[in-house]
């Protein structure tokens, strides 16, 4: 068995569940310790089953509610050494017995899960994402990417579950209220993943094994979850793919999605 939910996904905060037959992992603490509770609660999940945590990098959408869900539930979590450096704040509240490291492009595992971080090109630290094995199933999670480059796609191939990030619309960005200095930050080559690419590279996976495809970490001032869809579902069929052999979906910003079994 390995599900996937999205429990909080966009620029305002980020947290993932992972689960296998024996273990349940989330990838990162973006919104409060509270909600992340919440969300866990209304799967019926106890957040202190939770065996362990990853973070993909520092900044305060993925690690927002770290320090406080790790001292409370008594979680280990895992990152890379540069990543627990540049978050000295939050580093610091977390008991040094819980914080355990790992290298970029070298396998974890956590109970029956397998994990491999990869590089992605975001002005962090050293920011990843991972590749998620289990029960002879892969999945991937690949959000703030500044451009798709081919050891990412290398990486995603394969999966058979991607949550990717969608996060603008060119268009949209261009007229939205951000300061000239964000926009260009976020269309930058360190910044985030317009619909567009995020849309061609779906388009393409899906004819290297993928069946399950999440769009996440959504602008909220230069997207909308509906443009990012149709953005993605426009690109995929017109390149000739049959719309029931894949299922397409967006993660919301504000509440859980579906349990995904992939
Ligand atoms: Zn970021
Ligand atoms: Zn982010």
């Amino acid at each position: 068995m390995l599900n996937f939910c999205s429990l909080y996904s966009g620029s305002s905060g980020n947290s993932l569940l992972v689960e296998s037959d024996n273990s349940k992992i989330l990838i990162d603490c973006g919104v409060s310790s509270k909600k992340i509770e919440q969300a866990l609660n209304s799967m019926s999940i106890n957040a202190s089953s939770i065996d362990a945590v990853l973070v993909t990098h520092e900044h305060v959408d993925h690690v927002k509610g770290l320090a406080t869900f790790i001292s409370k539930f008594d979680v280990p979590v895992f990152s890379t050494i540069e990543t627990f450096d540049n978050m000295e704040k939050i580093t610091s509240k977390i008991p040094e017995s819980n914080l355990n490291y790992f290298k970029i492009d070298e396998k974890f595992s956590i109970g029956d899960l397998e994990i491999l971080p990869f590089a992605i090109p975001h002005d962090a630290a050293n920011p990843c994402g991972f590749n998620i094995f289990s029960d002879n199933k892969k999945l991937s999670i690949a959000t703030d990417i500044g451009h798709m480059n081919s050891g990412i796609l290398k990486k995603l191939e394969g999966s058979s579950f991607l949550l990717l990030e969608s996060n603008y619309d060119t268009e949209v960005l261009k007229c939205c209220s951000y300061p000239f200095s964000l926009k260009s930050r976020i269309s930058g080559p360190t910044g985030h993943l317009s619909n567009d690419i995020a849309s061609k590279t779906i388009s393409y996976l899906l004819k290297n094994g993928l069946k399950t495809a999440m769009l996440g970490h959504l602008s909220k001032e230069s997207n909308f979850p509906e443009l990012a869809y149709s953005t993605a579902m426009n690109e995929i069929l017109s390149n000739g793919l049959d719309e029931k052999t894949f299922n397409l979906s967006v993660a919301s910003r504000d509440f859980p999605s579906k349990l995904i079994t992939i």
